[in-house]
């Protein structure tokens, strides 16, 4: 025989070792570190070498054992009958030739027929789902659960009796009056998905590890010391094999004994997922009806097993070293593998939300090639510490999109750091952490990333175009600018055409453009449909553009949108129809919303800080500001602009824009207690810090440095106080209301006892008429009222020339009857 060649010696050796440890930590440890399809294909390269050179084919090799050592802390149980392993088949879902797609089943039919020497009639097989679990033997002995033991490496395996009693479905006696002396049965111990979740969500809470999937959670459960901890944990079981009977029949096909094993009161998967079927198309039709219902299964099942039914069948067949000849197992495509990151992008969403998506080497996963996965979000990719050049698990389970499930960290690409030594690594990953850009890769507009938000987003809605369909389609909508019958299918004929790049396009659109866009839109599968436009099928006949006219009509009509609607018709983020009226009635003009800082929207009733920032990060982006200059130029022009609303002076007091900068601890009176120590918003740049209120805290003190201590901060408190002021000025004069009343800004004087009225009810008479009461006498005062017994301020009023007055007069000052400067004196 040919000698071995050097390097095939050394990838087995290679190979040896990695499936060595990913069984050991699959079956002892519970806790595997590649995906099964990983293990999969090492296993299955080994085979290969072995095939090719049998002298590689030790009885050590891993393919030649089944599942890994038991661990000493279980008593060891010797199992009567080996538990074996299943030899694995795949099919590959991607070929449409029956022979090529389920090549690996038609040759290991063909083998159970040769061996069986019946190469014309079909042969039965038992069917059923292959559970993702782990096997397990129970004993019976006279009908009572005597021991249950895990497969270990096949001839020895572990004494988990105590901790399968807690299994609910497990029958602790068989139901039967007349059970066999002994029975042996075998089957699967795992997880329903529904109790692996719960108890994933209660370890989370407890801030216990959580399990990778259900198969490790039930191995994990099963194998514990303390058999309290199993009992608390929801395991299953389903019966799939019997090993030994005695004092009883044994049933003659795999049909009966699972019949039999239904009657003891065993748990079994439902009839329809086990019938009996023939010859490879059978199995085919089975393993694709299966295959198609999997993620609706409660449990994981990770293919399905084919089972010759007749025993007397099996036992002409036998086994292998691991494995019998009359079983196979027929695997589903991985929903796991292992990839490469190239390199990790943002895709822009519709409504500019950016997804950083891996860009993978292709690779398949589920039965299709997989060249992205969503990475969600940035936390999300810093919590899997996700990185450029990093291999990684993907998963896509069902139609889901393919997502990274986690790094196998052993394999990151590193380079060497010098002086490196026991205290500092000698060596650090090539790839920094992952950020999300600063800017939109599609824009190039700024990203903003909203406080207590995982979603960063572009802030140029109305340039970017991977938004740009659906803020066309809002600004033309019902409520905003309402342009009629610009509908979904036109915008994304726009768009896709090439006419539309920005909504001020719309208003430059011609005829001929619509024209256009429709001979080109008819050449591709789904004409427009000319119907879409009211009154277009009617008239369509007579004139055949009156589609393009009435649309052209209804862009045209929406030029002068109340301001309100034009706001909301800008898709700002958060601002809603009720948010856009606000801005409208309290600012006025779209100007005035244009240049307001962020303190000065969220002082407006109902606009929150959060809002306000969005609003003015919309403005401020360069690109929607272009864009609303061109729609101005385009000669939109939002109607009913006018004065800011007279009540704002109020809602720009200086302290409670103060509140709204987002300072940590400053309360609407700690703003009023600076203000007072300033004098003005202005001033707060400057203040020095001994000049800060002596009633502050020191934690506020320093509170207040940090924040001011950001130039970008005390640019916006100067903006601020700019905007406040530039807005106060421009505030409709206020009506003094006062000014109309008789006595508004004058001043009387009461002495002496006056014949009806009293103190009181004259000061109240002239308060309410506008004018004010005085105690002493002045140049200022510009009446005394003079009664009975008046002492020396009568003098001094006649000293100074003020006019005196008695009750009559005054009464007659009160009603308006006689004017100031006419009173006798
Ligand atoms: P197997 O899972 O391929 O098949 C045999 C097992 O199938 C049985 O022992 C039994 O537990 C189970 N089974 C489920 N339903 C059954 C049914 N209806 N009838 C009979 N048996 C049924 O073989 P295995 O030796 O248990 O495990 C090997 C597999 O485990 C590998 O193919 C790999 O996917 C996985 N594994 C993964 C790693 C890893 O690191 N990711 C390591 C070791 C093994």
């Amino acid at each position: 025989m040919a000698p071995i060649p050097d390097d095939v010696t050394a990838r087995a050796a290679q190979l040896t070792a990695l499936l060595e440890r990913y069984n050991h930590e699959y079956y002892v440890l519970d806790a595997p570190t590649v995906p099964d399809a990983e293990y999969d294909r090492l296993f299955r390269e080994l085979q290969a070498l072995e095939a090719a050179w049998p002298a590689l084919r030790t009885p050590a090799s891993p393919t030649q054992r089944v599942g890994g050592t038991p661990v000493p802390v279980f008593e060891s149980v010797r199992h009567a009958v080996p538990m074996l392993s299943l030899n694995n088949a795949f099919s590959d879902l991607t070929q449409d030739d029956f022979a090529v797609r389920h090549a690996e089943i038609i040759q290991f039919d063909e083998r159970v027929r040769r061996g069986l020497g019946r190469s014309d009639s079909p042969v039965r097989y038992a069917v059923e789902p292959k559970f993702d679990g782990l096997a397990i033997s129970l004993v019976y002995e006279h009908g009572v659960l005597t021991q249950a033991a895990t497969r270990g490496d096949g001839l020895t395996g572990e004494n988990v009796t105590e901790n399968v009693r807690t299994v609910r479905t497990v029958p602790l006696r068989l139901a039967t009056s007349q059970p066999p002396a002994l029975l042996e049965v075998r089957g699967e111990v795992l997880m329903l998905r529904r109790d692996f979740e719960a108890l994933n969500a209660a370890q989370a809470a407890r801030g216990d590890k959580v399990f990778a999937n259900p198969r490790n959670a039930a191995a994990g459960s099963l194998r514990q010391l303390d058999s309290r901890i199993t009992a608390q944990r929801r395991l299953s079981f389903f019966a799939y094999a019997i090993a030994r009977v005695e004092g009883a029949t044994w049933p003659d096909t795999h049909q009966y004994e699972m019949q039999w094993l239904e009657q003891l009161g065993l748990p079994l998967v439902v009839p329809a997922l086990r019938p009996v079927v023939e010859g490879v198309e059978g199995l085919a039709e089975y393993y694709e009806r299966v295959h198609a219902q999997r993620s609706t299964l409660p449990y994981d099942i990770d293919g399905v097993v084919y089972k010759v039914d007749s025993l007397a069948d099996q036992a002409r067949l036998g086994f292998v070293s691991r494995a019998p000849r009359w079983a196979i197992a027929h695997k589903f495509p991985a929903e796991e593998a292992l990839t490469v990151v190239d390199a990790i992008e943002e895709q822009v969403g519709r409504t500019g939300a950016l997804t950083p998506v891996a860009r993978l080497r292709p690779v398949a996963v589920g039965g299709v090639t997989v060249t992205n996965a969503t990475l969600h979000n940035e936390d999300e990719v810093h919590r899997k510490d996700v990185r450029v050049g990093d291999t990684v698990i993907v998963r896509r389970a069902g139609d889901v999109i393919p997502e990274v499930v986690g790094v196998v960290l052993e394999r990151r690409p590193m380079q060497p750091v010098a002086g490196g030594d026991l205290f500092s690594p000698s060596e650090v990953p090539l790839h920094p952490p992952y950020r999300i850009p600063a800017t939109c890769p599609v824009c190039g507009s700024h990203v903003v990333r909203e406080e207590g938000e995982a979603v960063a987003r572009c802030s140029g809605g109305l340039v970017c175009s991977a938004q740009r369909k659906q803020a066309i389609l809002h600004f033309a909508g019902r409520r905003a600018m309402d342009i009629e019958g610009l509908g979904e299918r036109y915008v994304d004929a726009l768009v896709d055409l090439g006419f539309v790049h920005s909504v001020a396009d719309l208003y430059h659109l011609t005829l001929a453009d619509f024209v256009a866009m429709k001979a080109r839109s008819d050449e591709t599968a789904s004409p427009l449909a000319e119907a879409e436009v009211p009154g277009a099928a009617s008239s369509s006949r007579t004139a055949p553009t009156r589609w393009a006219e009435n649309l052209l009509a209804g862009i045209a009509a929406s030029k002068t949108p109340p301001l309100a609607r034009f706001l909301f018709a800008l898709g700002i983020r958060h601002v809603g129809e009720s948010t856009a009226k606000t801005l409208a009635d309290w600012l006025g003009s779209l100007e005035r919303v244009r240049q307001a800082p962020a303190p000065i929207l969220a002082a407006l009733p109902d606009i929150g800080l959060v809002v306000a920032e969005a609003i003015a990060e919309f403005f401020a982006e360069p690109n929607n500001a272009a864009a609303i200059d061109a729609l101005l130029a385009a000669g939109v022009r939002p109607q009913g602009e006018g004065l800011p609303a007279a009540a704002l002076a109020e809602q720009l007091e200086p302290a409670r824009l103060l509140t709204r900068m987002g300072i940590p601890r400053l309360t609407e009176l700690r703003a009023g207690q600076l203000l007072a120590q300033a004098g003005s918003l202005e001033a707060l740049v400057t203040l020095a810090p001994e000049q800060l209120p002596v009633a502050w805290p020191e934690p506020l003190r320093l509170a207040w440095r940090e924040w001011l201590a950001q130039p970008e901060r005390r640019a916006l408190l100067a903006a601020t106080a700019h905007q406040r002021s530039a807005l106060l000025a421009a505030l409709p004069a206020m009506p003094d209301v006062s000014a109309n009343l008789p006595l508004a800004g004058r001043t009387l004087v009461l002495t002496g006892t006056l014949p009806t009225l009293t103190r009181e009810a004259a000061q109240a008479l002239i308060e309410a008429a506008g004018g004010k009461v005085s105690g002493s006498v002045s140049r200022k005062t510009d009446y005394v009222v003079a009664g009975e017994a008046a002492g020396s301020k009568l003098a001094k009023a006649e000293s100074l020339g003020v006019p005196v007055l008695d009750e009559a007069g005054l009464q007659a000052l009160l009603a308006g009857t006689m004017a100031g400067g006419e009173a006798a004196s």
